[in-house]
């Protein structure tokens, strides 16, 4: 599938431990990327400093959906299962 344009989802609810232009230090999920612009493009598409991460992860049904809504659902979900866990 193609990336739903206007969707976004991946780039407020993955969390990214690479730096972005203008968020040194990646960014927790649930955040909105700083690069997301305000009808969610990224403003750094086909552009070097696009992090590795984005240009690699591509469009998936699973992941996908066929709304935003469930897209940031289903993102948010693996976010969790995937969290580190606290030391004690
Ligand atoms: S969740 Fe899927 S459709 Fe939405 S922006 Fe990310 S890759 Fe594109
Ligand atoms: S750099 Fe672009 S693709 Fe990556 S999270 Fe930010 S807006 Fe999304």
């Amino acid at each position: 599938m193609d990336c739903r344009v206007g969707c976004g989802a991946c780039c407020i609810a993955v969390s990214i431990s690479s730096p972005i232009p203008g968020m040194p230090h990646g960014k927790p999920s649930g955040v909105r990327c700083v690069q997301l612009t305000a009808d969610n493009r990224c403003c750094l598409y086909g552009q070097p400093e696009r992090p590795v991460v984005c240009v690699r992860l591509r469009p998936d049904e699973e992941m996908c959906g066929e709304s935003a809504e469930y897209a940031l659902a289903w993102l948010f979900a693996l976010e969790e299962a995937t969290r580190p866990v606290e030391p004690r």
